[in-house]
């Protein structure tokens, strides 16, 4: 691999980011540590890339984009394949890197979303021959169709939970459509989305794909507010969600934004509590330290099986292992960083000091052994704690389950709405037409009913509400997001002339 720039004896290695087909150094030669927070040790550095990086970058980008975009798009997709079947060769290496960057399990989790990434250039690949448009029949004289064209130089920002199947998802559905793109990897988890860009760098044209590391507020920010970008795919939390949106509008850039959630998960009586155990506990993305923004962190149970219920789950994931990432005998590892770490301990303080008899399992984290030694944090469950406590209502992106029991059904359509969040729920009931119709009464953007799992490529998947605007899974997600659509009107009357 490209890997570092210059590593001596005892020097953490330095890997570069790529622009212009070229693997550079910041042009400050600034560098950023990658922690691995099992063991909150630096490992590596990357680059710090600032505005003028991530100038030079939109600049190779919009160069690249000329001719990528006159490529045929069955072209692009042959690119694609193979790039797809690199990743799929690179998958235990890649499923590593993630596991030490940002803590995530191998067994359950890296190896999963590593696989996942080469699927989605493979699914994207396959959509070549769908970028169409519409003809319409106005009048006899006149041709009417729309063109799906690129917008250009896209601008991609991503967070650390998923870096590599985030990636991928901005990545293959922008270069398909004929764009080029700058992409930003979180600070935090920067190795694996540089790898992959390794490998697609292999395969591309040079500027095509553009991969910079950096911080939010001077590389991301300058991402949001560069003139040359016409197109800003976010995913993130739902604060920097607005300021990306905010910059975005000085110029009226195009904006596609995945952000956070609060997602509620609604038991109904007639359920199998053993089988909506395991459920729950996998819609609450234990295995991930609850750091999804999809988890099903809002459990509301029908009060008639909530003891039942809550048996279950305290003892299943009593048993979980909580450990070294890359132990294959972990079922999770640990939270990515400081910063998050502290977060979540801040939350977990604050309701045991509202209402200590809520806490019905896990707690404050470890300060002996050896999960202590890392951002190490175990599953915690609460029981009806006051709907003012913060933990209820905001993002923990934690291990953190809240529970709370309801008796009609519309009164938990109405406290499961009640959040500025609209990103997924999950319903649990054997009845479909209950389940249906709780489905079809919740502001969220994607409902899953009798499954916990995570997304599938192919789903039209966003949310509603603050948490984001546009989709970008899907085929039709790929032409909302990364195309703009052009009218053409023709005349084939004959403007004056005479007929031949
Ligand atoms: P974050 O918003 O702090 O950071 C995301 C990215 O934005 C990072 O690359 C960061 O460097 C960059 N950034 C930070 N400040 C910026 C600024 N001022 N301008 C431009 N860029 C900036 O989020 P995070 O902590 O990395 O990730 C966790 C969040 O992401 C959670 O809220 C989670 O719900 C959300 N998320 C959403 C989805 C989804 O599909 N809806 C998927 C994964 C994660």
């Amino acid at each position: 691999m490209h890997d570092a720039i210059h590593a001596t004896p005892g020097e953490l290695s330095k890997q570069a980011m790529l622009i212009d087909g070229q693997w550079v150094s910041s042009l400050e030669d600034e560098w950023i540590a990658v922690e691995n927070p099992a063991t909150r040790q630096a490992f590596a550095l990357v680059p710090r890339a600032r505005s003028a990086d991530v100038d030079r970058a939109v600049k190779a980008a919009g160069t690249a984009f000329s001719r990528w975009k006159m490529t045929s798009a069955a072209e692009r997709g042959r690119l694609l394949y193979r790039i797809a079947d690199a990743m799929e060769a690179a998958k235990e290496d890649l499923a590593k890197m993630i596991s030490r960057e940002n803590g995530n399990a191998l067994r359950t989790q890296s190896r999963g979303e590593a696989a996942l990434a080469a699927e989605v250039f493979r699914y994207v690949a396959g959509l070549a021959r769908e970028l169409k448009g519409h003809s319409m029949y106005l009048q006899p004289e006149t041709l009417d169709y729309t063109r799906r064209e690129p917008y250009g130089v896209v601008g991609a920002i991503i967070p650390w939970n998923a870096p590599l199947v985030l990636a991928a998802l901005k990545v293959a559905p922008a270069l398909m459509t004929g764009n080029t793109m700058v992409l930003k990897a979180s600070e935090e988890a920067p190795l694996a989305v540089l790898a992959m860009s390794k490998i697609c760098a292999d395969h591309l044209p040079a500027g095509v794909l553009n991969t910079i590391t950096g911080y939010g507020a001077e590389c991301g920010a300058a991402i949001a507010e560069h003139p040359m970008i016409p197109k800003i795919s976010f995913t993130g939390s739902t604060a920097v969600g607005r300021s990306i949106l905010a910059a975005a509008s000085q110029r009226v850039a195009a904006v596609t934004l995945e952000l956070g959630g609060k997602s509620a998960q609604i038991v109904f009586p007639d359920v199998d509590c053993d089988f909506v155990t395991e459920g729950v506990i996998t819609a609450m993305r234990f295995s991930r330290q609850g750091q999804s923004c999809t988890a099903g962190s809002r459990l509301f149970v029908h009060e008639s099986i909530a003891d039942r219920l809550i048996d279950r789950l305290s003892s299943r994931l009593s048993a979980m292992r909580v450990g070294d990432p890359l132990d294959e005998s972990s079922d999770a590892g640990s939270l990515v960083n400081e910063k998050q770490f502290r977060r979540v301990c801040g939350f977990v303080q604050e309701a045991i000091e509202r209402k200590p008899e809520a806490l019905l399992l896990g707690g404050m984290p470890p300060v002996q052994g050896p999960l202590s030694k890392g951002y190490f944090f175990e599953p915690t469950l609460f029981f009806d704690l006051p709907e003012d406590v913060r933990m209820t209502r905001e993002e923990v992106f934690g291990p953190v389950l809240s529970i709370a029991t309801w008796k009609h059904e519309d009164e938990v359509i109405e406290r499961a709405n009640a959040s500025h969040y609209g990103l997924a729920a999950f319903v649990w009931s054997r009845a479909g037409a209950p389940a249906l119709r709780v489905a079809h009464a919740l502001d969220v953007g994607w409902v899953l009913i009798n499954q916990g799992g995570g997304q599938s490529i192919g789903h039209s998947y966003g949310g509603m509400k603050q948490s984001g605007a546009g989709r970008e899974f899907s085929l039709e997600g790929m032409l909302a997001s990364f195309t703009d659509l052009k009218q053409v009107s023709v005349s084939l009357g004959d403007q004056g002339f005479e007929k031949l």
